[in-house]
């Protein structure tokens, strides 16, 4: 079973194997007894066997091409069985006249998810006919996503039936609909024609809801007859672009800016109370809305839905539209808002997409169709631009104060000044990440710095924003280069595409300087330093100190999280209401990784008494006062040991200390806009 192998240190056991087999063939040929079969048998070991060969691959899937489809799609979808949380779909397709077969494909690759993670796994009961007859289909044995259907001659429509079998238990993936809500993702519940560009593929949509939901989605709805709605025919890509959210419990707030911009609040929850919000919160939202206008400058929706998602029980995502986006947070968000600091960034994030992401692409990262492969190496500029933008207009929304603010930028460069993975690891290359493990758990984050390209993209962008206000005395900045880069053909939802060479040139028009050279030895070069230009430059340092930052120690303890990163160099996650606390991370190289603690283990005791995040807080500063190390008793199985830490730096909680006398940039960063509201 296994092929001659060519390394030198095999040769030996390959050679015995070989003996071993050699002498049983000769003891079958013997217990034959036949001089006719032994001859023949000693001929075969004559005959050297062949080597085994490729065989040629089948033909490939037709490539998208650029020309209308010969006619619509009728997309039937039905989300009434809430029991088994199957979402069935019927679907009528037109052949084009003369072919002989017709090749169906399943999005594999989703923009936003920069990752081939169409949920294929989760399909049952796929059934094909051709003019209502049923015929047999057949998988494409190369391209699992592709389904070849045998036409008969002059066939004039493909039916498809199929169940997306959403997972009722957390294992299976992410819970996407219970008995109050649903979350339907449009690629999940259809198949398009192979061959032609996803905008050149019209489809005609009827979704069927349980009685009494309400829903909610930047589609443009064609009638409404209570479960039963249609929607305006749209092209696929504008399709899969546009999720509908729908649910038992749902309110819509306005957040306009203006009469002229649409923008909707829709929120749907488990229960009727996380639904309330109090003025003060309503005028927050409305801040944001109004802060990104005055930003960007510019539009490119006819009205905006932020979908939010307001659940313990269904699982959230964040992920960007054009007209829309997916917000999924706690049940408490509003509830508990003042406790909700960390999360306050995902409206901002998301709904900054539809500038920078949605309406202005990479170039190769944008495909033709939903099988086209993406490559991701400029998400540096599409995610790290826009988490930079989340945490910067949440800021100047009043959502979060500058001094929060403040807090989340030293805790990112902290981190990176703990991680080992710059050393190897270019940042560009982090981009690759999402393709390479689709965002499944690393085991080492600090080595691998799997998608660091989200908050390392965000301090380069930081300093690049510090960057401009320097260079023009302060009458630039990184405003300018946004309302320049992202508002060109403004009311435009047509995706422009852009290369580095494009950004470049748009930040030498804000403020000439040698921008190729700033950004690739950041994003290309390995940059061992941690990119704190923007902190220096924007008149603060990194300081640490044993000084706690409340608001991110209330939240911590929330979540039931302890972060210890920056000293012992591990975090520990410990579930409410009992059950065991678990190393997360452990940070390479750190105090902890030397003593041998490893993710994953339970954290069982510190210097002999149960774990505690106070705890081990409070025998960090014991240690650092009388120098002895500390004592940690883990368990990995059934095994429990005990290592000793000889640590004694204290906490180095991670802060952003002012310097007298430099210009605060951060501060005018985080502070409201001076832009005037532009006409739209
Ligand atoms: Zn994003």
């Amino acid at each position: 079973m296994r092929e001659a192998q060519p390394w030198p240190l095999l040769q030996g056991r390959i050679f015995l194997a070989g003996v071993t087999l050699l002498f049983m063939r000769k003891i079958a040929c013997l217990a034959i007894a036949s001089s006719l079969v032994f001859a023949s048998c000693a001929l075969a070991q004559e005959q050297p066997q062949p080597q085994p060969q490729p065989v040629p691959m089948p033909p490939p899937i037709p490539q998208p091409l650029d020309k209308p489809y010969v006619g619509p799609v009728k997309l039937d979808v039905n989300i009434t069985n809430l029991t088994d949380r199957v979402e069935h779909v019927h679907e009528v397709i037109p052949v084009v006249p003369g072919a002989k077969q017709m090749i169906l494909l399943y999005p594999q690759w989703l923009p936003g998810d920069h990752e081939p993670d169409g949920p294929i796994k989760m399909l049952g009961g796929i059934i094909t006919t051709v003019d209502g007859q049923r015929v047999q289909w057949v998988r494409d044995r190369v391209h699992m996503y592709a389904f070849h259907i045998p036409l008969t001659p002059g066939a004039k429509t493909v039916g498809v039936d199929f169940d997306y079998l959403s997972p009722i238990k957390p294992s299976a993936g992410r819970i996407e609909m219970d008995q109050n809500l649903a979350d339907l993702e449009w690629n999940e519940v259809l198949m398009y024609p192979a061959g032609y560009f996803s905008r050149d593929i019209p489809f005609d949509v009827t979704l069927h809801l349980p009685d009494g939901w309400k829903y909610a989605t930047a589609l443009e709805t064609a009638s409404d007859h209570g479960s039963t709605v249609k929607f305006q025919q749209t092209p696929l890509n504008t399709l899969v672009d546009s999720p509908l959210y729908a649910g038992r419990y749902y309110a819509r707030f306005d957040l306009s800016p203006t009469k002229t911009d649409m923008v909707h609040l829709n929120i749907f929850a488990d229960k009727p109370e996380d639904l309330k919000m109090t003025p003060e919160e309503l005028q927050l939202h409305k801040n944001l809305t109004l802060q990104e206008d005055k930003l960007y400058g510019s539009h490119h929706y006819k009205h905006y839905d932020f979908l939010l998602l307001l659940s313990n029980k269904v699982g959230g995502v964040g992920l960007e539209h054009h007209q829309s986006s997916e917000d999924g947070l706690g049940e408490d968000y509003l509830t508990d808002w003042k406790d909700g600091v960390l999360e306050r960034d995902l409206l901002a994030h998301e709904s900054t997409h539809s500038w920078n992401g949605k309406f202005r692409r990479p170039n190769d990262l944008w495909t033709p169709n939903f099988n086209v492969p993406m490559r991701d190496n400029l998400l540096w500029v599409y995610e790290g631009m826009t988490q930079y933008w989340g945490n910067v207009l949440t800021a100047r929304a009043g959502m979060r104060t500058p001094e929060q603010t403040r807090d989340i930028f030293a805790r990112v460069a902290a981190g990176f000044e703990a991680s080992k993975g710059r050393d190897w690891r270019p940042l560009v290359d982090t981009t690759n990440q999402p393709i390479i493990s689709q965002r499944t758990p690393v085991s080492w984050v600090s080595w691998q710095r799997p998608e660091d390209y989200y908050t390392e993209g965000e301090l380069i962008w930081l300093s690049v924003d510090t960057k401009i206000r320097q260079l023009t005395d302060d009458k630039k900045s990184l405003d300018d280069f946004c309302k320049k880069f992202l508002g060109v053909y403004n009311g435009s939802m047509i995706t422009d595409q852009y290369d580095f060479q494009d950004i470049v040139n748009d930040l030498n028009a804000v403020a000439p300087y040698d921008w190729a050279k700033f950004l690739r030895t950041r994003i290309y070069d390995l940059h061992p330093q941690v990119p704190e230009g923007g902190i220096t430059r924007g008149g603060y340092k990194l300081v640490y100190n044993d000084t706690p930052i409340e608001w991110e120690q209330t939240e911590f303890a929330k979540y039931g999280f302890a972060d210890f990163s920056t000293s012992l160099g591990l975090s520990v996650g410990a579930p409410h209401g009992g059950g065991a606390a678990m190393i997360g991370n452990v940070w390479w190289g750190s105090p902890a990784f030397k003593a041998g603690l490893v993710p994953d283990t339970q954290l069982v005791s510190v210097n002999g008494e149960a774990y505690t995040a106070k705890g081990l807080r409070e025998a960090i500063l014991a240690a650092e006062k009388d120098h002895k190390p500390i004592e940690i008793q883990y368990r990995r199985g059934k095994d429990y040991k005990t290592v000793s830490i000889p640590y004694y730096g204290g906490l180095r909680i991670p802060h952003l200390e002012r310097v007298d006398g430099k210009t605060d940039y951060l501060d005018q960063i985080l502070a409201p806009s001076k832009s005037p509201l532009p006409k739209f």
